[in-house]
């Protein structure tokens, strides 16, 4: 089996680690530096440079140098309202279809999805890694579905294979090895380089469970850098004062000086003062050699600081803690080097925190262990805040029509409409199974129940609301509604239990094996759904004596039937392009009868026929 790596996908740096000789190890670059930047640059000639080579070009070229894509993962323009100005190139939006929307990055006249753009990065640290094939990705807690999507795209872009993205504080807290207490409450302090964030884990038994998120995105180490620049620019008899008068100096003296600053800021985690020698410029001819002590600096940061403990504060209200009910506490986050972060957070949690790992590390550490689990190498199955599997309802011929997608975190809830696939069907059978495959058959089975007391109408008239709901303990609850007369009924399962971490390793893999056929053969299913349906509508206004249908055009609607039973019998899973030839006739039939169900559109009944795709507005038929 091919190694599984963790990946730490941060905005400011990415990381690697993997397990050598039973321990996490981060992999470091040939000049030995574990880092990654999360930096981007496309020089005009020659491929895209990542890392610290693409960091030294944002100077020179700072048009086409990257930061930050992180913040633009799974976002929309109206997500990201007024927080563009930190990206300085163009970013449009497009129409990725159903209703989807994708961002843009314009640099040199080509667009760029951040998907594309972070699968640069992960394709330069998978090459540190020595180019593996499956990963698991860390993303933080406050991650929504999309932005989790965005990051496992970008993870198949970069050719890998995504098995679990977890979140950053679950593997720090792995990382630190506090899942071997079993139960207790964490906090997980995260002080990055651009953000800032506080989770609050409740685990037990083993299972980490994200009780609550606090932080700021536009809190981190940058700020901490913008704040000694302003204090350097006062020492050179400049008045920096607003946000904006630094963006008023010439950009090249801003990014050494940015680059000076930042020096420094690491240099006193360690001494009690430091020297900036600040090269001559326009505005300091002779240069300028400037001390900065210990005490001084943290006064002008503790602004910064107290801005995060506040942020804690929340967090902990939601979790409805009190920091004395704060077991542990770990450090994350290269921002936490800094004493005086450490000794403010030991003071509000009234506990030592946390700082046996470099703190910029133990996240990728943590990815590497939960790699470790996935791959059957550690014995206690230790289960984590993710669906392991996907959840989902069988629709009419055996396909499976998936609700909520493994790795998603719980608690988790979804809803999809459904319709039922024949005419006066008072009753559907809604059977829910687990796994990752396209049809029933080769998933597990979790349970059925009956939906029955539907009033008597004709098929794809009833609007069956069908609905998961996921607990933080993994209890699975689906109710049905049949919206028309509100019907409803309801089933609990345990979904997860008994299905170890290697079962579902192999049934991830397996449907990875067979994901090609797999398709083919869930569409031909649901496309001889699909026209069944629509032939039984089409003969049932044929057959209709008040409407007066043109015989040439009756003709021509019978023969579109006869092609799309014909290629229904005969197209099959061994075709070469099963369901093609279907799809084809199909289309057809929909395009001749399209006056027709214009003609009797105001009559309810056949309203479906007028819509081209009959499966536009249900998922799918339940029988
Ligand atoms: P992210 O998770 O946001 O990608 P990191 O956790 O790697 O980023 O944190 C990067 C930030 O940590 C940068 O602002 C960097 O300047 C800061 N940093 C790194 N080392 C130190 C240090 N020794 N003292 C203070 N800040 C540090
Ligand atoms: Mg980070």
């Amino acid at each position: 089996m091919s190694e599984i790596v963790g990946i730490d996908l941060g905005t400011t740096n990415s990381l690697v680690a993997k397990m050598i000789d039973g321990k996490p190890v981060v992999l470091r670059g040939p000049e030995g530096n574990p880092l990654v930047p999360s930096v981007i640059s496309f020089p005009q000639k020659g491929p895209p440079l990542v890392g610290e080579e693409a960091k030294a070009r944002s100077l020179s070229d700072p048009l086409n140098t990257l930061f930050s894509v992180k913040r633009l993962m799974g976002r929309t323009l109206s997500d990201l309202g007024g927080e563009l100005g930190f990206i300085p190139q163009g970013i449009t939006e497009h129409d990725a279809g159903e209703g989807r929307k994708v961002l843009c990055v314009d640099i040199q006249g080509k667009k760029r999805t951040p998907e594309e753009l972070s699968a640069l990065i992960l394709k330069e640290i998978r090459h540190r890694a020595g180019n593996p094939t499956r990963a698991v990705i860390t993303v933080p807690a406050h991650f929504d579905e999309s932005q989790r999507q965005a990051t496992r795209d970008a993870g198949k872009i970069a050719g890998l294979e995504v098995l679990r993205i977890i979140n950053e504080p679950t593997a720090a807290a792995l990382a630190y090895g506090l899942d071997r207490r079993r139960k207790g409450t964490i906090a997980v302090y995260d002080f990055g380089g651009g953000t800032f964030d506080c989770t609050i884990l409740n685990l037990d038994d083993g299972v980490f469970r994200v009780l609550s998120t606090g932080g700021d995105t536009r809190l981190g180490g940058d700020d901490i850098d913008r704040a000694l620049m302003r204090f350097l620019l006062a020492r050179l008899g400049q008045n920096p004062h607003q946000t904006e008068a630094l963006n008023d100096f010439d950009p090249h003296f801003l990014q050494s000086l940015r680059g000076l600053a930042e020096q420094a800021k690491i240099a006193l985690s360690e001494a009690p003062d430091t020297v900036v020698e600040i090269p001559a410029y326009p505005i300091a001819p002779l240069g300028h050699r400037e001390r900065i002590t210990q005490p001084e600096f943290e006064e002008l940061i503790l602004p910064l600081v107290k801005r995060s403990l506040d942020r804690c504060r929340v967090a902990l209200r939601d979790a409805q803690k009190t920091p004395q009910q704060i077991d542990e506490v770990a450090l994350v986050g290269g921002s936490t080097r800094i004493p005086l972060v450490r000794r403010l957070v030991g003071e509000f949690f009234g506990r030592k925190p946390h700082t046996e790992l470099n703190p910029d590390e133990a996240v990728a550490l943590g990815a590497a262990i939960q790699a470790d689990i996935l791959a059957g190498n550690r014995r206690q199955t230790l289960l984590l805040d993710v669906l392991p599997l996907s959840l989902g309802i069988v629709t009419l011929g055996g396909a499976v029509s998936k609700l909520i997608h493994r790795n998603t975190t719980i608690p988790a809830r979804a809803t999809e409409r459904f319709t039922t696939a024949v005419d006066n069907q008072t009753a559907v059978e809604i059977t829910i199974v687990q796994g990752e495959r396209e049809l029933a058959k080769d998933c597990r089975d979790l349970g059925r129940f009956k939906l029955s007391g539907i009033p008597p109408m004709p098929s794809q008239m009833a609007q069956v609301d069908v609905t998961f709901l996921v607990n933080a303990d993994g209890l699975l609850t689906v109710t049905a509604c049949e919206k028309r007369s509100n019907q409803e009924a309801r089933i609990s399962i345990k979904p997860s239990h008994g299905l170890s971490d290697e079962e579902v390793e192999r049934m991830v893999l397996e449907s990875v094996d067979h994901a090609h056929e797999d398709f083919r053969a869930r569409r031909l299913i649901e496309l001889k759904a699909k026209g069944a349906i629509l032939i039984s509508h089409t003969r049932r206004t044929l057959d209709r004596t008040d409407l007066d249908i043109p015989s040439g055009e009756r003709t021509q609607i019978e023969s579109a039937v006869v092609l799309v039973l014909m290629a229904s019998q005969t197209d099959d899973i061994t075709s070469p392009e099963p369901g093609d030839r279907l799809n084809d006739a199909i289309n057809h039939l929909s395009e001749v009868t399209l006056a027709l169900a214009t003609r009797v559109m105001d009559e309810t009944a056949l309203k479906v026929l007028a819509s081209r795709k009959p499966d536009q507005v249900t998922t799918g038929l339940i029988s």
